[in-house]
């Protein structure tokens, strides 16, 4: 509970942004506070030691903020999921939708493979699109899928819903 009061307390809400009718949960204000993105990352690198994940994917660009540190923290790898075209070597690609058009994001499939159990990390979990995409990319690669873990679900868009079929069984921790 004063994990969760200590966050929520670190998350700004910004009304009409990207567009209008949109609240949007900045996480800057926790990044910028050194107790707050302790605790954070704490607790997301003992989701993946409880979970016996051996890699983290951040997904691009707050993902990565999130998942560097825990990767540390948990003595595990970490693996960029990246949107099309920004990663240089050999990647596999997963298209998904948004509510306008389609969307697409990319891995390193040489970096993760048969041994692997991987954690995703986000910060916020909306509507499921862009971590159901990441998980078929790590299932692709032939790995296993350790969980979920993000820092916010917004619950009233149904991510969860839509994640269930992709985690087979694998847990959604959101903190
Ligand atoms: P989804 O694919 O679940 O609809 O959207 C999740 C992605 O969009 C995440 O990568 C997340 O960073 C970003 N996102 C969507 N809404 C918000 C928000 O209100 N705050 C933040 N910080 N990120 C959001």
């Amino acid at each position: 509970v004063e994990m969760r009061e200590l966050l929520l307390s670190r998350i700004r809400d910004v009304a009409d942004y990207p567009k209008p009718g949109v609240l949007f949960k900045d996480i800057t204000p926790l990044l910028a506070d050194p107790a707050a993105f302790t605790v954070l990352t704490d607790a997301l690198a003992e989701l993946c030691v409880t979970h016996g994940a051996t890699k983290v994917v951040g997904l691009e660009a707050r993902g990565f903020i999130l998942a560097a540190p825990v990767a540390v923290r948990a003595g595990v790898g970490f693996i960029p999921v990246r949107k099309a075209g920004k990663l240089p070597g050999a990647t596999l690609s997963q298209a998904y939708e948004l509510e306008y058009g389609t969307a697409e994001i990319e891995i390193h499939a040489e970096d993760i493979g048969a041994d692997d159990r991987v954690m995703v990390i986000d910060d916020v979990l909306a509507t499921g699109g862009t971590a159901e995409a990441s998980l078929e990319l790590i299932r692709r690669a032939g790995a296993e899928v350790a969980g979920v873990a993000i820092l916010m679900e917004l619950g009233f868009l149904g991510g969860r819903t839509r994640l269930e079929p992709s985690l087979r069984g694998a847990p959604l921790e959101a903190l």
